[in-house]
C-alpha cells in the first residue's frame, strides 16, 4: 500500500449548506474512521454514525458514513466519506479533527484526481474530462465530458498505442534479421499493414472539423460593424434575454465583453468587438489588428449595420467571401419601422437592439448555425488543443514511417518510437511534469 499521507477535504461546496462531502485518501482512512465514527461500516455501506473529536471525544454531528477500501476505490487507496451536515461550525469542526490526526492533512487541489492517475485508476484523458465534467454547463459539454472521463478517448488513443508498440516489434524484429532480406521485408511489410490504418484513423479523428473543441469551448459568435452600429446594445439585449445563462462578470475574462448562451444544449459564446474603421491611431490600430485576429477565428460573423442607411459599412470583402460564417444584422430598424426594410433572407435579419424586434428569430439562426456546425456524430470526438497537438506529432511520424525507403530500416524504428512517445503523452503513460500540474490545477480542492 501506499506510504503517502492521508488527504482530507470538503468535496462539495463551501459554505452553508444541507449536506457537505467529506473525503480521505490514504492508508490512514480506515483508521480515522474507527476513531472518530466506530464502528467502521461495512465496505461501500451507508452506515449512521455520530462523528467525535478524537481529542475530546465530543461529538461533533451525526453523519452517513461510508468506507472504501482500496485498490477498489476512486483513487485506488482506502478511502472513507463522512456525509455530515453542511453548517460552517461542523465542517470546520471535523476538518479541525482530522487536521489533529497524525498522518491526516488537507488536500491539495486536484490532489484526489492526481492519486487516481498516479494509481492508474484515470488516464491523463480521463483526468482532463473530469476536470471538464465539474466544469461543464451545457448538456452538451456534460455528455462529451463525461464520455471522456469514463475512457471513451483512452480507449481510442491506447488501442492505437498498442498497435504502434506491436509494429515497433516487427521492426525491431526486422532490424535484427537485416541480413536475411527476405525475413526482414516480410516483418517490415507487416508492421505497415498495422500502421496504415491507425494512421488513416488518426487523419479521420483530427479531421472532424473541430467538432469537440467547439462543444467544449462553445461556438464563437463576434459581433463586429461599424461604430455605433449597436453592438453593445444588441449584447446587452441579448444578454438580458432568458436564454443567458452565464454572463456574471461581463469583460473581466479578457479585454472583451462575453455572453454566453446555452442554445440548444449548446454552448454560444457571443463576443463583442472594436468598431472597424479606417485606423486613427497607433491605439486604436492595434485594437484593429485585434479585431482581425478574433473575427479570422471566429465561427461566426454578426456583421452589423445600420438599417436606416443600408449601404454604409457593408463587411469587408474578406468576411464576404465567407458566406457560411456570415450573417449580416440591420439594427435599428425601429427607426424605419413602416417604410422599407431590408428584406429579410438566409444571410441577413432585421432587428432592433432597443425594442426587442428581431431578437428570437436571431437566437433560433444561431442555435441551427451552432448545431450544424458540431453536427450529430456521436463518436468521440477529440476535445482539446493538447491533444491535437500530440496527434498530429503522431501522425507526421506515421507518415514517415510509411513513406521513407525501406533501406532505411533504423530511421524507420525511430518513426515508430516517436509516434509511440507521443500518444504516451496524451495519455500520460509519459508524464511530464509541467503538463501534470497544468491539467491537475484545473480542479479545486477536493477533487
Ligand atoms: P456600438 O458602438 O456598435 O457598440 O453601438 P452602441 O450599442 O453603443 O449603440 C450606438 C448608438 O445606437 C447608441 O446611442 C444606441 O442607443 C443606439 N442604438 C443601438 N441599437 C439601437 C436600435 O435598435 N434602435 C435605435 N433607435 N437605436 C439604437
Amino acid at each position: 500500500m501506499h506510504a503517502s499521507p492521508t488527504i482530507f477535504a470538503l468535496s462539495s461546496g463551501q459554505g452553508r449548506a444541507g449536506v457537505a462531502v467529506i473525503r480521505l485518501s490514504g492508508p490512514a482512512a480506515g483508521p480515522v474512521l474507527d476513531r472518530m465514527a466506530a464502528p467502521r461500516p461495512r465496505p461501500r455501506y451507508a452506515a449512521f454514525r455520530r462523528v467525535t473529536d478524537p481529542r475530546t471525544a465530543e461529538v461533533l454531528d451525526q453523519a452517513l458514513v461510508l468506507w472504501f477500501p482500496g485498490p477498489a476505490s476512486e483513487t485506488g487507496e482506502d478511502m472513507a466519506e463522512l456525509q455530515v451536515h453542511g453548517g460552517r461550525a461542523v465542517v470546520q469542526g471535523v476538518l479541525g479533527a482530522l487536521a489533529s490526526i497524525s498522518g491526516c492533512r488537507l488536500a491539495q487541489p486536484g490532489e484526489f484526481a492526481r492519486r487516481a492517475f498516479e494509481n492508474g485508476k484515470l488516464d491523463l484523458t480521463g483526468v482532463e474530462g473530469l476536470a471538464d465534467l465539474i466544469d461543464a454547463e451545457t448538456a452538451a459539454q456534460r455528455r462529451q465530458a463525461l464520455r471522456q472521463a469514463e475512457g471513451a478517448l483512452y480507449q481510442i488513443y491506447e488501442n492505437w498505442r498498442r498497435g504502434l508498440i506491436a509494429a515497433m516489434a516487427l521492426t525491431e524484429a526486422a532490424i535484427d534479421f537485416s541480413d536475411e532480406p527476405d525475413v526482414a521485408a516480410d516483418a517490415l511489410g507487416k508492421a505497415q499493414r498495422e500502421i496504415a490504418p491507425i494512421a488513416q484513423a488518426i487523419t479521420a479523428h483530427l479531421d472532424d472539423d473541430h467538432r469537440g473543441e467547439l462543444v467544449r469551448d462553445g461556438f464563437q459568435v463576434v459581433l463586429a460593424g461599424a461604430p455605433n452600429v449597436g453592438k453593445s446594445s444588441l449584447l446587452n439585449a441579448l444578454a438580458r434575454r432568458d436564454v443567458a445563462i452565464v454572463s456574471d462578470e461581463p469583460g473581466t475574462t479578457r479585454d472583451v465583453i462575453e455572453v454566453k448562451l446555452e442554445l440548444q444544449g449548446l454552448a454560444v459564446v457571443l463576443s463583442d468587438t472594436a468598431g472597424i474603421r479606417a485606423a486613427v491611431g497607433k491605439v486604436e490600430e492595434e485594437g484593429i489588428k485585434r479585431t482581425w485576429q478574433r473575427l479570422r477565428a471566429a465561427d461566426l460573423v454578426l456583421w452589423l449595420m445600420d438599417a436606416a442607411d443600408p449601404n454604409s459599412y457593408p463587411p469587408p470583402a474578406e468576411l464576404a467571401g465567407r458566406a457560411d460564417r456570415l450573417l449580416i444584422l440591420f439594427n435599428k430598424a425601429d427607426l424605419i419601422y413602416g417604410s422599407a426594410l431590408p428584406p429579410p433572407s438566409e444571410d441577413a435579419l432585421t432587428i432592433s437592439a432597443f425594442k426587442g424586434f428581431g431578437l428570437d428569430a436571431l437566437i433560433q439562426h444561431l442555435a441551427a448555425r451552432a448545431a450544424a456546425r458540431v453536427g450529430e456524430e456521436e463518436a468521440p470526438a477529440l476535445t482539446q488543443a493538447r491533444h491535437r497537438q500530440q496527434l498530429l506529432r503522431c501522425r507526421a511520424a506515421l507518415s514517415s514511417f510509411l513513406a521513407s525507403p525501406i533501406a532505411e530500416i533504423e530511421l524507420r524504428a525511430e518513426d515508430l518510437r516517436r509516434a509511440a512517445h507521443a500518444l504516451g503523452h496524451l495519455v500520460g503513460a509519459i508524464a511530464v511534469e509541467d503538463v501534470l500540474d497544468q491539467v491537475f490545477s484545473r480542479f479545486c480542492i477536493g477533487k
